[in-house]
């Protein structure tokens, strides 16, 4: 068999075989096979889509192309929850705590920004000392010992789509269904879940832009799952406008701290709640999802989930005065309130432009090399359908260059319309 060959036969429209793909992936692995052809692989699958069969058939070719962790001995059920990416999508440091503090063990490795779209991992590393990279051996530990674990895939997990990954976000091979599908599903299965939450976003800031695509994605990320024998449910969101009003890594942490003490913006709130119901029930610790829902809501009132936040960020070596005290993150230099020019009805909060503009500040990488900036982004403080009176404030920009307010703000106001 021959790379070219496989190349072609998916450029010609063709359905790879089992085989193919394995080979395939298993080459890229281990250096046989360049990134040059690699990327003009995952172009021609961008061009040329596959067949669902094609697409379990290279998930599980990823999945494999490292270690698949077994969870069984480490808990009853290994739960997890995947976001397909969005702006101001912190969910999953709220959530995890509240599964967690409900009794149902949780562990799961999260991923950095990619694009406009931002990462847990660059959020969850503006608390000082929290670790991001657990080797396997300590995520199962902390996971057994603590119920809890939020960290960086480790890079004997998947490692096909690490290498693949990277590539993607610089050959313009993100937005293909199957590439996207089988990056996700690679990581879980790998990771040991069985029991699967997807919570699949749609609109502006999603790279899913239409519903039709949100549900195509999902129903083919659940058939994945189920083909793999793990558990999986698929919700679609909304990310027409960011999540909540925070965007950026040390200002989502903190909004996401907030919702754990029972104050968040509504719609952030809401899905949190409905996340953490879906995951309970998958992961039989609710009968129903109103019991989940009931459940996630008492976690918060008790407390409780905070104070497995607490644990979380104690165990992966983070200060934890930075969960009490929020005076303690870096702020910005900068702060520019941004007031309505006129009185009337917010339409639409573009979440894209927000998350590109949220780049541009330094919140996120143009390059695989750059460093973020964790103090930097945006307030947003006027959502779709709310009344605005002329000269009431819209959004706060946190900037730590001056000469980037005026290209964010220009870039985030063609992202507010009133
Ligand atoms: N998240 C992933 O893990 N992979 C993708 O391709 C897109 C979002």
């Amino acid at each position: 068999m021959r790379a070219v060959d496989i190349i072609i036969k998916k450029r010609d429209k063709q359905e790879l075989t089992s085989q193919e793909i394995e080979f395939f992936i298993k080459g890229f692995t281990n250096g046989e096979i360049p990134d040059y052809q690699a990327s003009s692989f995952a172009m021609a699958v961008l061009l040329n889509g596959m067949t669902p069969f094609e697409t379990a058939d290279l998930t599980l070719a990823m999945a494999r192309s490292g270690q698949v962790l077994d969870l069984s001995k480490v808990v009853d059920i290994a739960v997890d929850k995947h976001s397909s990416g969005g702006v101001g999508d912190k969910t999953s440091i709220s959530v995890m705590p509240m599964v967690a503090a409900c009794g149902l063990p949780v562990g799961k490795m999260s991923g950095r920004g990619l694009g406009f779209s931002g990462g847990t991992l660059d959020k969850l590393e503006s608390i000082p000392g929290y670790r991001v990279d657990l080797t396997t051996d300590e995520f199962k530990q902390q996971l057994k010992e603590k119920g809890i674990v939020l960290t960086g895939q480790s890079l004997d997990l998947a490692p096909a789509d690490g290498k693949m990954y990277a590539l993607r976000d610089v050959t313009g091979t993100v937005p293909s269904m199957p590439l996207i599908a089988s990056s996700i599903m690679c990581k879980k299965i790998a990771s040991g879940a069985n029991a699967i939450v997807l919570d699949v976003k749609t609109g502006l800031g999603a790279f899913m832009q239409t519903l039709e695509e949100a549900r195509e994605l999902g129903n083919l990320m659940v058939d994945i799952g189920r083909l793999a024998g793990r558990k999986t449910v698929a919700l679609l969101s909304d990310m027409n406008q960011p999540l909540g009003s925070a965007v950026g890594n040390s200002l989502e942490v903190i909004e996401a701290i907030e919702l754990l003490r029972g104050r968040a913006p509504k719609d952030y709130y809401e899905h949190c709640l409905h996340v953490t119901a879906h995951v309970l029930l998958l992961g039989q610790r609710a009968k129903d999802l109103e019991e989940g829902r009931a459940m996630a809501q008492k976690s918060i009132d008790d407390g409780s989930a905070l104070e497995t936040f607490r644990v979380l960020v104690q165990a992966q070596g983070g200060d934890v005065s930075y969960v009490d005290d929020m005076s303690k993150y870096t702020r910005a230099k900068y702060v520019e309130v941004l007031n309505a020019p006129r009185s009337g009805f917010i339409s639409q909060v573009h979440a894209r432009i927000v998350g590109e503009a949220s780049v541009v500040l330094g919140a996120g990488r143009a390059k695989k090399s750059d460093s973020v900036d964790h103090a930097v982004g945006f307030l947003i403080h006027k959502k779709v359908g709310d009344k605005v009176q002329a000269g009431e404030p819209l959004f706060e920009i946190h900037a730590n260059d001056e000469a980037k307010i005026d290209r964010s703000a220009q870039g985030s106001t063609l992202g507010a319309q009133l």
